[in-house]
């Protein structure tokens, strides 16, 4: 199949590797595990991971509703958002089978109006840092996620029979489980016997289980928690379960020379993978040689200057219709992805595990003008 670029190819293999590993983790464990789909929400990932999982990770009404539609009454929808919304509060308790309030505020507010038949929770906020950059640490001075550790220790919410669990999300891409145990032995410190009144306990997300070889510590801590606590254990994924799940292929497009370096222009541009911009990320390119002696300045599109993903070697010169390849972008790129100067979003590929690959969806103008009519 010819591809046209920018193509966003989903590697179903790998995909389905990862939920292998997580299924298995599930069954030694004994843990429940979600899909937090906010990383990559197209259906057919969804579809693909509904057997492995006991359900799926949202943030919003449409999140909720498109899993509610995925998963029909098979599986479990657990919402976690300081965003909750009096008017759509209701639907939201019919979608949902567990709902995670961010705040006391908000635990005041709406819990007399969820219906008994959804659990609640609270996020707590442990304050343990183990993030340096305060833009995706939870736990940062002043944090807006969850409610912080000391108020909910001097609050009596964990004695009211209407709480049933607790929820906590502190990193990010962490390839090792100490912040988790540390989290738990804070939690524990604080409240005791207080969690065994608890049916749940929620550790988020964060951690790329496809790239920690070792998850022993991980399977020994919730089978010690069941144990001791008769409480069950969740883990909501997402990174974890698609990161390494997709690539994206580019072509170049316009090559020249700029204050004495190459430049090639994509088709593809930081508004496919916004994340390089906002964080000055360089992403990682599968035809980038640290021995090639070919320079050059891979840039996007459009008309922002800054729309550089940055300077990659090459083996050989770079022409018009070369192919550039992004690597494991399946989390966070495609979902934030907009069409910035009317560029379109790129066309979304399903290889399956043949290596045949099967168009999954091409957007059009009509999808254009619908956006702005
Ligand atoms: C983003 C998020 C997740 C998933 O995080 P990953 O890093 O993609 O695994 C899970 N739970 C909550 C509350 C989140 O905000």
């Amino acid at each position: 199949m010819n591809i046209k670029t920018p193509a966003f190819i989903i590697d179903e293999a790998q995909l389905v590797a990862n939920l292998t590993k997580l299924a298995d983790i599930r069954k030694q464990s004994g843990c429940k595990v979600l899909y937090a789909m906010k990383a990559l929400p197209c259906s057919r990932v969804l579809e693909i991971a509904k057997p492995f999982v006991d359900g799926f990770a949202v943030s919003s009404l449409f999140e909720a509703q498109l899993a509610q539609e995925i998963l029909g009454e098979s599986g479990e929808i657990h919402l976690t958002t300081p965003a909750l919304i009096a008017e759509e509060l209701y639907e939201l308790t019919t979608l949902c089978s567990h709902i995670n309030f961010n705040s006391l505020t908000h635990y005041e507010h709406y819990s007399p109006i969820v219906r008994t038949q959804t659990s609640m929770g609270l996020r707590v906020n442990p304050k343990l840092s183990f993030l340096k950059d305060d833009r995706f640490n939870p736990c940062r001075r002043y944090s807006k996620l969850g409610v912080d550790i000391d108020t909910l220790w001097k609050s009596n919410c964990l004695e009211s029979q209407q709480i049933s669990g607790l929820h906590f999300h502190t990193v990010f891409s962490a390839t090792d489980f100490t912040p988790l145990i540390q989290t738990i032995e804070k939690l524990r410190h604080y409240f005791g016997t207080r969690l065994e009144k608890l049916h749940w306990l929620n550790f988020g997300g964060g951690y790329l289980f496809h790239s920690i070889s070792d998850c022993q510590p991980f399977i020994d801590l919730v089978i010690q928690l069941r144990r001791e606590l008769n409480v069950a254990i969740y883990i909501e994924i997402g990174k974890g379960v698609v990161g390494n799940t997709a690539k994206m292929v580019a072509s170049v497009i316009d090559i020249f020379e700029s204050d004495g370096k190459t430049i090639a222009i994509l088709d593809t541009s930081i508004n496919h993978n916004p994340e390089v911009f906002e964080y000055q990320r360089s992403p990682e390119i599968l035809e980038h040689d640290v021995k090639g002696t070919n320079s050059v300045i891979l840039a996007g599109g459009t008309c922002l200057a800054g729309d550089v993903f940055g300077e990659y070697q090459f083996k050989h010169p770079l022409q018009l219709g070369d192919k550039i390849t992004f690597n494991n972008v399946g989390a966070y790129t495609l979902v934030k992805a907009n069409r910035f100067n009317g560029h379109n979003f790129p066309t979304i590929y399903l290889q399956h595990e043949n290596g045949e690959l099967k168009l999954l969806k091409s957007h059009t103008y009509n999808d254009y003008q619908q956006q702005w009519q």
